[in-house]
């Protein structure tokens, strides 16, 4: 693939000596790659019921390039942190999102990922009054900065229905970043990019408010039976319950001033497809694709998260959502190749996998259970206590700062380190201990941990659990570990220049930037990741 240089030279060249009629130099470069970002979207949400799907995922099991053993490689497989990878190419040891919320050493407090408090969140009606957000804290370029510092012609926008992805997706030399707000059900963005809401975005939130989408109430597509059947019960053990627990859940207000089913509206495919009109509604107004200069669009699509941290990827909830975004995928990707033909990119994947509800794992017959979190932290503070004494400390060994970052205190050496390591390991719910003095380890554990930590904005001391142990929530689930269920994620390339074929090579979501800034003429040498096979 030529550079955007030699894109620009060769086709003065080819325009004075006309020597090429078929072949245009536009054709290196797709005229516009759209790459989305499914939150929580694990391999097995698209594998388990391939027979039922016929639109999107349809055309993704047919027509893309699929690769089936695509990994988070690294341990902090969190929204934040797993978006900050997927367009930079780099870990997040060296895009600093090293959780959706760190510990800033210097600053002494906890920081949210996106938070600037130099910045307002901006929407059609002015500031909102909500905390700052903007990519001050991403410390590499995504492909998007690329592509414009290249080619400043180029257009790069992002839209999503979470701050944080959309964001670190978008990078800081977008032309728009716009996020779903749960409050006011519309699109905003923040002044770091925008001091007043573009006209195009309020005018979407005037004429297509996300009302339109919400249908009142979300049922089963299909026949119960039929969930019966491919999944298990409606109502099951361990799902974090809402209002009535089970199918049909009502999002209608309940006042005429009731604005809280906004909220629950994320919680619903009805979310990613009003997402995914958004995106269709960016690429018209802003001509996205329409000239020589390539242009770039993320689409975060955040539903499955909320839907699989509530009620599970193995619920009917989730099976539900999986057929829906379905037919809405299959409507989107004919969209764009009625519009641009060979012309354009799609790319998919994902910033995390998720854990299955331990009531449902042990119910196949696994060793799962959940640990509560003042459990660990007990545990840790009578580890300490003892140790202190065996030290003859006059200052705590371990200090669990906003009671989540474990630090050792300042003076503390290896040798007591290691010793708080071996305690800890006895844990019956813990795996592995990974402090920061031993990153560098011949281990796969501590080579995830290693690709995770920035010392400025990371804890001392990683709790790595048992597989199958969920530490923290007393109900519904979540991700953040080491294991397949949570790195695990489907990496998807479509369009002309990919043969479809399911390839079976380990690859990290690491590849997935450097594949497209390829594709966009790019030379760069930062990333992490390499060129997808
Ligand atoms: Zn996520």
């Amino acid at each position: 693939m030529r550079s955007l240089l030699s894109i620009v030279v060769s086709s003065l060249f080819l325009f004075s000596c006309n020597t090429s009629p078929n072949k245009t130099v536009e054709d290196d470069a797709p005229r516009l790659v759209v790459f989305i970002s499914i939150d929580q979207w694990h391999r097995d949400l698209l594998k388990r019921y391939q027979e039922h799907y016929t639109g999107g995922f349809k055309t993704i099991w047919e027509d893309s390039r699929f690769y089936g053993n695509a990994y988070h490689d690294h341990s902090a497989t969190l929204t934040g942190p797993g978006h900050s990878v997927l367009l930079t190419g780099a870990y997040p040891a060296k895009t600093g999102i090293t959780g959706n919320y760190f510990y800033d050493r210097q600053a002494g407090e906890e920081k949210y990922c996106v938070a600037d408090s130099h910045n307002q969140v901006v929407g059609s009606a002015g500031a909102l009054d909500k905390a700052g957000v903007s990519p001050k804290h991403l410390l590499v370029p995504t492909v998007g900065d690329l592509l414009k510092q290249a080619n400043p012609q180029s257009k790069v926008f992002s839209v999503s229905g979470k701050d944080r992805s959309g964001i670190l997706m978008g990078g800081k030399e977008a032309d728009g970043v716009y996020w779903y707000d749960k409050s006011k059900g519309e699109l905003v963005t923040s002044s770091f990019y925008e001091e007043q809401l573009a006209e195009f975005i309020q005018s979407y939130n005037t004429t297509n408010p996300v009302d339109n989408y919400n249908p009142k109430a979300w049922r089963r597509l299909k026949p119960e039976s039929f969930y019966l059947e491919h999944t298990r019960q409606d109502l099951f053990a361990g799902e974090y319950l809402i209002d009535n627990k089970n199918f049909p859940y009502q999002l209608a207000p309940k006042s005429s001033d009731d604005t809280s089913f906004y909220s629950m509206v994320s919680r619903t495919p009805f979310a990613d497809q009003y997402i995914l009109d958004a995106a269709q509604y960016i690429i018209k107004t802003q001509d996205l694709g329409q000239d020589a200069n390539p242009d770039l669009l993320a689409i975060g699509l955040s539903a499955t998260d909320y839907v699989g941290h509530t009620w599970g990827p193995y619920s009917q909830e989730a099976l539900d959502h999986m057929l829906r975004l379905d037919q809405f995928l299959g409507q989107f990707f004919r969209v764009l190749k009625q519009r641009f033909g060979d012309d354009v990119v799609i790319a998919l994947s994902a910033d995390h996998g998720v854990q299955p509800l331990p009531e449902y794992q042990a119910q196949q017959g696994k060793d799962a259970r959940r640990v509560p979190k003042m459990q660990l932290i007990d545990d840790i503070r009578a580890i300490e206590s003892w140790l202190r004494q065996e030290f003859e400390l006059q200052k705590p060994l371990v200090e669990m700062k906003e009671e989540r970052y474990p630090f050792f205190y300042p003076q503390a050496t290896l040798a007591q380190k290691r010793r708080f390591v071996e305690e800890a390991e006895k844990l019956e719910y813990i795996n592995r201990v990974v402090i920061s003095d031993e990153l560098a380890m011949n281990d796969k554990i501590s080579q995830y941990v290693a690709k995770t930590h920035y010392q400025p904005r990371s804890r001392d001391i990683y709790f790595v659990f048992k597989e199958n142990y969920l530490v923290s929530r007393s109900l519904g689930t979540t991700h953040g570990s080491i294991y397949a269920y949570d790195q695990q994620v489907p990496i998807v390339l479509m369009g002309a220049d990919f043969k479809p074929e399911q390839v079976s090579k380990t690859v990290s979501t690491t590849d997935i930037a450097p594949t497209l800034a390829k594709l966009l003429g790019i030379e760069y040498q930062g990333f992490d990741g390499d060129l997808l096979p």
